[in-house]
């Protein structure tokens, strides 16, 4: 204990750790982000509701057996700097931490009685370019606290879509249709639970998708949970 706060320190003398949502710098060894931030994460708690935002969201889209954020993003949230630090800056402990989170959110609920997790894939030119799926970094994380294995071989991404930030819902959810394709040897989806794992749900036109295609190989049961929603 003490020489790994002694490293912590050493290594923190020349490569100094801070928090991605304050900035201030962090006093303890594997910490991700500060207490104080933590503790004012703006969680959700839609785990217990299964009438939450999340999952109305999807309601007359895709059938789910219940749906939930960790967080919610209000406009210019600092918390929005944890996916962008793990998106954008590779970040992946950020990932592992929020994905830990989430499990102990999930691990006494009905979404971790589930045969497997399956993360959002991302388009493989998307994925080659990044070097990784955020959404995976999370299930890997969910992993850790739940002991649900992730499967990234079943739900792939089919095209390249174009950019979304310029349409409306309807136009995404066009756009999303035939996006995803599974890989469904042997059966592997017949009557099984699945958990499906993305970063940050807005308008769910991803999900919805990914989840449609999923239902096509006779599952019993879909749960959605995402850090965060917008
Ligand atoms: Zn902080």
């Amino acid at each position: 204990m003490y020489v790994r706060q002694w490293l912590f320190d050493i290594t923190g003398f020349f490569f100094p750790l801070y928090c991605p949502v304050c900035g201030n710098i962090l006093c303890h060894p594997g910490e991700v982000i500060c207490l104080a931030c933590e503790l004012k994460m703006p969680r959700t708690n839609f785990v217990k509701d299964p009438e939450n935002p999340v999952a109305q969201l999807f309601w007359g889209r895709t059938k789910l057996e219940g749906a939930t954020s960790l967080m919610r993003f209000e406009k210019g949230s600092k918390y929005q700097s944890l996916i962008h630090g793990l998106k954008y800056r590779g970040e992946k402990r950020i990932g592992l931490f929020l994905g830990k989170l989430i499990g102990k959110e999930l691990l006494p609920t009905s979404f971790s009685d589930v045969d497997f997790i399956v993360p959002v894939p991302l388009h493989p030119k998307k994925e080659k370019k990044r070097g990784f799926n955020q959404s995976e970094v999370i299930a890997s994380g969910i992993y850790e606290i739940t002991g649900i294995p992730v499967r990234n071989n079943i739900l792939f991404r089919k095209q390249h879509t174009e950019t979304q930030t310029h349409k409306n819902r309807y136009q995404r959810w066009e756009n999303m249709d035939g996006v995803f394709e599974i890989s469904n040897e042997n059966g592997v989806l017949h009557n099984k639970k699945i958990l499906l794992v993305d970063d940050v749900v807005t308008t769910g036109s991803t999900l919805e998708a990914c989840a449609e295609t999923l239902h096509r190989s006779g599952p019993s049961a879909i749960y959605i949970a995402t850090i965060a929603c917008a």
